[in-house]
This record gives structure tokens, C-alpha cells and sequence, in this order.
């Protein structure tokens, strides 16, 4: 039955708290989640947005350097295009013709006059007299005079140059360096364009020759470095003599500052080397990369800028307004990209925005206008606990658990409160059948004594007299009980009064020995009392001590087992006046002691469920003895016996 209503309290429980706090847990944990979502989401849209800003900026720098570069070819006349902010180089600008990147060093029929110059018949046949002595005769003195007559007949610079080149080696091969110096050098300052039919210019075979005889070391490097600082354009062929040069240049013997200065020299170089090869590259690849002219005018085709090569470069086609051929237009990828990350940061607070084209994580596509080109952005810093989101979400789970705390602290509560109601609920219905057993008792011993007294009236006084002793002591029973109900429910509706007068406590404990003797007799106990007279007389309410003492007695008498000895003591104890009820009964539990005073407590003993009792003989026991400004004291052991102390002060009594 207990289970069963302890189970039914659990379910309750359940239902009307858990349940609820399930739902709330989980509907806040829903908010937080989609919070969350919600936060994600606005994060994206501000990545977005980003992207697009950069991607604009991107394009917006990259054509008008395409208008730049458009307008520069198109000559000065044309009114040049404004291009504030715009200080990135290009790499490249090359007219694509006939499918074909035509390079920048291809600068035309140089090299063609350059063989008709060469081969012009008079020039030619002393330069080829000349060779023929030098190389098949031997005859060196010959041949210097060959020479010197193409020299003479020479009416072009290259004609010039070539005679000299000649003449240089055939002189140095017939010991005369210092003539074939003279000549190199000449040759050596003279510009660029005097080239020979392969399209090299003269003075980097003389500088060779120079190096390779370990003269004019100084001269030819000025002349390199002054080409390599004036020339924005080198052919292959070229480029890869002049770094011969250089090398040359390097291994020459000379001082160590010279040699810092040609390792510059080399570097540059180097980078005209690279920049070279890759527009060589690009002139294979250029039409695999798919770049798309805008139509002049219609604005149909976005532009495009394609991601090639190593180092990286940004390429886009154009199309000049004048001219038939397209442009094709490359840009070093990390300049332009550095420039619009740095104003792209400015413009956002979500953290720095980094267009890459390697490999990192959570990159995306930059946009159409730029294949291959992927932005990344700086992994953003939540700022730990404070952070507006965190925040945000640490006041959500505070709230939550808050609530969640009190309502389950609210639920304890209620829920320890309808268990004292059931359990108090249960004790008086313990009580009511407590009271009916008690009652049943007395009620019928008298019924039967009185019925048999009745039908055969005793002839023999004395057991007439016992028949009426057991009549009175059991209706003095009942009054004792119907005492003690009725003192509780005074005491319950706060009506309970005390009179006080001076009293006899030895007089007390002597009239309630008294009363309870003939039913102390009847059950064969044997009540021992000691009696300290010495005590003074104190104010108490004569029948409230006497109805705590036979309750104290009853209890002994019940709750005393197969023992059949009981104590009453009156002494002085600490000051305190002590009546003391002692047997050597069933005892009680050390655990039980704190509750035996509860009002309608009963220990819940095998042996209690046979002895009659309400639960209330102690808790007016208590009442009485507070009421005196006294208390009551209980010692007991199980299977000992029980010594229950009621003690009063002897001074003065309160109430
Ligand atoms: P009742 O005796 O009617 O049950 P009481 O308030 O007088 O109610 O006592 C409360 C409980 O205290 C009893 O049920 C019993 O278990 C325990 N008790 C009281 N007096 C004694 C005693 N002398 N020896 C053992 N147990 C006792």
C-alpha cells in the first residue's frame, strides 16, 4: 500500500516536473542551437559580402590597369585614362595575332637588314677572303689584311662591328691582344640595335671576347649593367648570352665589392631570365587558358583574369579601340593581391580577408572574373568568454539552469511537503484504529464483567467487590484516554490552559502510584517507588503531572515485555526537579528516540502492531513538561529497558 502511494508520488513527480523540465531543456538547447545557426548564417552573408567587395575591388584595380596599359599603346596622343591608385607593373603586354602571343623582344626586320648589310657583295667577299686565309690557309697576316680592307670598305655600323670582330680574333690568334682590344672595345659601346643577322646585338660578342682575354673586365660590366637597367625586353637568345656574361663576369678576378655588384646584376637578371621563360610559356598556353575579350561597347562577356604560371600571374585579354589585334595583359598575382587585402581590411571588422591560390582550408572561389582564384579568410578570434555571441549564450544556459534549479528546488519543496501531509494523513488514520482498539478493551471488559454480574449475581462479596475493581479500573482507562484525546485536540486548537498552584510533587508521584496500582497488580508488574521528600513544593497544574506520570507508567507497562518491574523516582537532579518512569522492557531503537515524541508516532515494531496505542501519550508528556518550562529526557537501549525523565523546575514555574 505504501509502495504503491510512494510509486503513484513518483509518477507525479515525474509528470509534473520532470516532464516539464525535459521540455524546457530541450526547447532552450533548440534556441541555443538555432542562436548558433542564426550566428553561422549571419557570418556567411557578412563572408559574402566580403567576397564580393573583394572581388569588385580586385577587378575594378585590374581593368583600369588594362585601360592604363590600352591607352599607353595607343599612343600619347590619345587623352590618357586616370588611374589613381593604380601603381601595380605589368608583367606583360603582348598582342596576340593570329592566334599567336607575339613577344615583346620580336621587334621586327632587324636582323633582316642586318643580313643584307652583311652579305652587300663587296663587304662580303673581303670578310669571306679573310675567313678563307684565317681558317683554311693559316695565313694570319693575310687575313688581318682582309680584314682591315672590309673594315675600310664598311659603310654601315654593323658592317663595322662585324669587320672589327673579325679582325679582333684574327689579331689576338697573331699575338697582338692590345690591337684586339682596341677593336672589341669599340665595338663594346656601341648601342644595342647594331645587331647581327641572328638579331644579338655586337657588343655582346665583344664583351665575351673581352672576359674570355680577362680585359676591360670594368667596362663590360658597365656596359651590362647600363643594358640591363635600359632594356625592358631581352629575346631568349639574348637574355641567355648576357647571363653567360654575368656568369662570366662573376669568375672574372676582381674585388669583392665588384663582386657584390655583379651578384646584384646576376639577380636581376635572373628575374628577366624567369619573367622571359614565363612569357615563353604563356606563348604555348595563351590560348588553352580560355581568356575572353569583352566586346567593345556591348559589355556582354565579363572580364576575365586567369590565374597562370610560377610566380603567379593575374592574365586578361583587352581589346585596344583602334587596333585589330588583341592584348593580352599579365600582372604579378601577389602585388595586385596584397594591395586589396590591405583596403579590404579596413573595410571589415570580421578579421583580414587573404586571396590565395595554394592550398589552406576553408578557401572559396574569389568569382567568375578571376578562375583559379580563391580568397581565405583569417580565422576569426571569438574573444573568448565575453565575446557578444558567448556572452549571449552563457546568459541563455544561466537562465536556463536558474529556472530549471528553482523549479526543481520548488519541486523538492512540494514535493517534501505532500509527503509529510500523506505521512501525517496516514498517522491519523493509524490513530483513529489506534483509538478504536484502545477503546474496544476496556469497553469490553466492562460490558462483560457487568453482563456476568447480571445473569448470576456472585453470592460471594469478594469476587463481587473484584468485578467491580475490574469495572472501574477499566472505565478509569477509558477515562485516561479520553484525557489524553481530549488534551490533544485542546492542545491542537491552542485551547489547552494550565492551572498552576503550589503543589507537592512527592504527593503527585504518590497519587498516581496509587491510581495505577490496582491495574499495575492486575498484570503482576511490581512498581518500586523512591521518593526524595525533601523537595520543596512548585507551582505545576496538579492534574496535567499526574496525567504525564500515567502515561509514562502505561508506556512502562505496555512496552515492557516478559519484564514485570517498573520504577518511579521523584529526586532532585542539576537543580531541576527529576520523576523518572524506568523498566526493563523492549527498549527503543536509537534511531526511533528522535521521532517516539511526534504527535500519533508509533515505533514500527512487530510488537506495537499487537499493543494497543494513539501515538499521543508522549507528545502530551512533552507538551506538559515545556509547559512546565521543564522537558522530558529519554535513555533507552533495545531489549534493555527505557528510563523516560520528566524534568521541572523547582524555582518558579512558568504559565
Ligand atoms: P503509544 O504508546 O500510544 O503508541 P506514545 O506517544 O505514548 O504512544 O509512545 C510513542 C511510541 O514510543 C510508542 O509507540 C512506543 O513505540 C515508544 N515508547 C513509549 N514508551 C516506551 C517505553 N517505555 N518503552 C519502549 N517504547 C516506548
Amino acid at each position: 500500500m505504501a509502495s504503491q502511494v510512494h510509486r503513484r508520488q513518483v509518477l507525479l513527480f515525474l509528470l509534473a516536473v520532470l516532464l516539464p523540465c525535459s521540455v524546457l531543456v530541450v526547447l532552450g538547447l533548440r534556441m541555443i542551437a538555432q542562436e548558433h545557426e542564426l550566428s553561422e548564417k549571419r557570418l556567411e552573408d557578412e563572408q559574402q559580402r566580403l567576397l564580393a567587395q573583394v572581388h569588385d575591388d580586385l577587378l575594378e584595380r585590374l581593368e583600369r590597369i588594362k585601360l592604363r596599359e590600352v591607352a599607353a599603346l595607343t599612343g600619347p596622343d590619345t587623352p590618357g585614362v586616370a588611374t589613381p591608385g593604380v601603381e601595380i607593373e605589368v608583367d606583360l603586354v603582348a598582342h596576340l595575332r593570329d592566334g599567336r602571343l607575339v613577344p615583346p623582344w620580336a621587334t621586327g626586320d632587324g636582323s633582316e637588314i642586318a643580313r643584307r648589310h652583311l652579305n652587300e657583295n663587296r663587304f662580303a667577299s673581303a670578310i669571306r677572303e679573310g675567313e678563307r686565309r684565317e681558317l683554311i690557309v693559316g695565313d694570319l697576316s693575310g687575313a688581318i689584311r682582309s680584314y682591315r680592307l672590309a673594315l675600310r670598305t664598311a659603310d654601315q655600323p654593323i658592317q663595322r662591328a662585324y669587320a672589327r670582330l673579325m679582325l679582333g680574333r684574327v689579331l689576338q690568334k697573331a699575338g697582338q691582344p692590345q690591337e684586339a682590344t682596341t677593336h672589341y672595345r669599340a665595338i663594346l659601346s656601341l648601342p644595342s640595335d647594331v645587331t647581327d643577322d641572328l638579331g644579338l646585338p655586337m657588343w655582346l660578342y665583344a664583351g665575351t671576347r673581352l672576359l674570355a682575354a680577362d680585359s676591360a673586365v670594368a667596362e663590360v660590366f658597365d656596359r651590362t649593367r647600363r643594358e640591363v637597367a635600359h632594356r625592358r625586353w631581352f629575346s631568349p637568345p639574348e637574355v641567355y648570352m648576357v647571363r653567360d656574361l654575368v656568369a662570366a663576369l662573376a669568375s672574372s678576378e676582381a674585388s669583392s665589392t665588384f663582386h657584390a655588384s655583379v651578384e646584384t646584376l646576376s639577380d636581376s637578371v635572373a628575374q628577366r631570365v624567369s619573367l622571359i621563360e614565363q612569357t615563353l610559356a604563356l606563348q604555348r598556353d595563351v590560348l588553352g587558358l580560355g581568356l575572353t575579350t569583352p566586346v567593345a561597347g556591348t559589355g556582354s562577356a565579363e572580364p576575365k583574369w586567369v590565374l597562370y604560371g610560377s610566380p603567379d600571374w593575374l592574365v586578361s585579354a583587352a581589346q585596344p579601340p583602334v587596333s585589330s589585334s588583341v592584348l593580352v595583359i599579365a600582372v604579378r598575382a601577389g602585388d595586385v593581391f596584397s594591395s586589396v587585402s590591405e583596403a579590404v581590411t579596413l573595410l571589415s571588422a570580421l578579421g583580414p580577408a587573404r586571396l590565395s591560390s595554394s592550398g589552406s582550408s576553408d578557401r572559396r572561389p574569389l568569382g567568375p572574373s578571376f578562375p583559379g582564384v580563391e580568397a581565405q579568410f583569417a580565422a576569426r578570434d571569438d574573444g573568448g568568454f565575453f565575446a557578444p555571441w558567448n556572452l549571449q549564450r552563457s546568459v541563455y544556459v544561466l537562465t536556463l539552469l536558474l529556472v530549471l534549479g528553482v523549479t526543481l528546488f520548488g519541486a523538492n519543496l512540494l514535493f517534501l511537503d505532500v509527503r509529510r501531509e500523506l505521512r501525517l494523513a496516514e498517522l491519523r488514520s493509524q490513530f483513529v484504529s489506534g483509538v478504536s482498539h484502545e477503546l474496544k478493551t476496556p469497553l469490553t471488559a466492562i460490558r462483560m464483567f457487568a453482563e456476568t454480574m447480571r445473569i448470576r449475581r456472585p453470592s460471594d462479596p469478594q469476587v463481587q467487590d473484584e468485578y467491580l475493581d475490574t469495572i472501574i479500573n477499566e472505565s478509569e482507562r477509558l477515562t485516561r484516554l479520553l484525557n489524553n484525546v481530549l488534551a490533544f485536540s485542546n492542545i491542537e486548537q491552542g485551547k489547552k490552559q494550565y492551572h498552576m498552584e503550589p503543589s507537592s510533587l512527592a504527593a503527585i508521584v504518590e497519587a498516581t502510584a496509587k491510581a495505577m496500582r490496582y491495574s499495575l497488580e492486575q498484570d503482576g508488574f511490581e512498581l518500586r517507588v523512591d521518593i526524595q521528600h525533601d523537595l520543596p513544593s512548585v507551582d505545576v497544574d496538579r492534574d496535567a503531572i499526574e496525567q504525564a506520570l500515567l502515561n509514562l507508567l502505561t508506556n512502562a507497562m505496555k512496552y515492557s515485555g516478559d519484564s514485570r518491574d517498573i520504577e518511579l523516582r521523584l529526586s532532585r537532579k542539576n537543580g531541576l526537579a527529576s520523576i523518572e518512569v524506568s523498566d526493563s522492557g523492549v527498549g527503543i531503537e536509537p534511531e526511533e528516540q528522535t521521532h517516539i515524541f511526534e504527535r500519533f508516532y508509533r515505533a514500527p515494531t512487530q510488537d506495537n502492531d499487537r499493543i494497543p496505542g494513539t501515538g499521543l501519550g508522549l507528545t502530551l508528556v512533552q507538551h506538559i513538561a515545556e509547559a512546565h518550562g521543564g522537558h522530558v529526557l529519554v535513555q533507552s537501549a533495545p531489549a534493555k529497558g527505557s528510563t523516560f525523565s520528566l524534568q521541572l523546575p523547582l524555582e518558579s514555574s512558568s504559565t
